[in-house]
């Protein structure tokens, strides 16, 4: 089996460039970020698969091409502020870091905050902040922010986060339903309060829970009925 560098050049060619992400910035850090040092041991192998796999607790990484499009459709130039709601296992807020000044994450389950929080010291990326909680109230000692990304899919663009944009900021989230896949939109701040949404694609994520997400007892009830597999998937259609 080639050796992860190489693996990690062919999944930005093949999976990511001949898709269509065309920043550079991006591209340059799908190329640096170890994917294989976000998933468990025994998932290592499949790191560079054009997939999400699973990372505890329900939750997973998202395949490499969303997390691309995602940080492409920020429209970073590189130097900004950041804030990424659903740290997951820290990987995509270490991509956000490769081209960002400062990134603000925001992860729900303590577990999976305190882990990725780990991995991301260990790398180096001093410049990645990791908070345990509800991200759909945003980080309010830390905004406006220049982009905000959420990972997880909500019933609608919660209203605070829209407010901790800066103006001229940009905010990419997937909305729709719980159980379906969703749209993914971008919501740029265009004056105090005035703001322009665009549909991108259709993606499927795992719940936003919070106050300005799913309430929780929807997943609670939602996991006495139909468990979600644990790596149920987030990812594009028809790709
Ligand atoms: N960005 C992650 C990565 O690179 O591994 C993938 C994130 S996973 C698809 C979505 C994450 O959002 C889950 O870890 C989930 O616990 C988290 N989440 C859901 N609702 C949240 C909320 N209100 N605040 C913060 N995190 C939330």
């Amino acid at each position: 089996m080639a050796g992860y560098s190489k693996l990690r050049e062919r999944m930005v060619d093949y999976q990511i460039a001949r898709r269509g992400v065309t920043s550079r910035v991006v591209l340059d850090a799908m190329r640096k970020v170890p994917r294989e040092r976000f998933v468990s041991k025994g998932n290592r192998r499949f790191a560079y698969d054009d997939s999400p796999l699973p990372i505890g607790q329900s939750q997973t990484i998202s395949q490499p091409y969303v997390v691309a499009y995602m940080a492409e459709a920020l429209a970073l130039e590189g130097g900004e502020k950041v804030l990424e709601i659903g740290t997951g296992s820290g990987y995509a807020a270490a991509v956000l870091g490769e081209i960002a000044a400062e990134v603000y994450t925001i992860e729900r389950i303590k577990a999976l905050a305190d882990m990725a929080r780990v991995v991301l010291e260990d790398l180096g990326y001093d410049n990645v902040h990791v908070q345990h909680g509800d991200g759909t109230l945003g980080w309010p000692d830390q905004a406006p922010f220049d982009g905000i990304v959420v990972t997880a899919g909500g019933p609608e663009v919660p209203e605070t986060l829209k407010h901790q944009l800066r103006i001229g900021g940009r905010l990419v989230i997937p909305i729709g339903g719980y159980t379906t896949f969703q749209q993914l939109v971008r919501v740029t701040r265009v004056a105090e309060d005035e703001f322009d949404t665009e549909d991108l694609i259709p993606v499927r994520f795992v719940p936003l829970v919070g106050d300005e997400g799913w309430p929780s007892e929807h997943l609670s009830r939602r996991r006495a009925s139909t468990p979600r597999a644990a790596n149920d998937p987030d990812e594009t259609l028809g790709r």
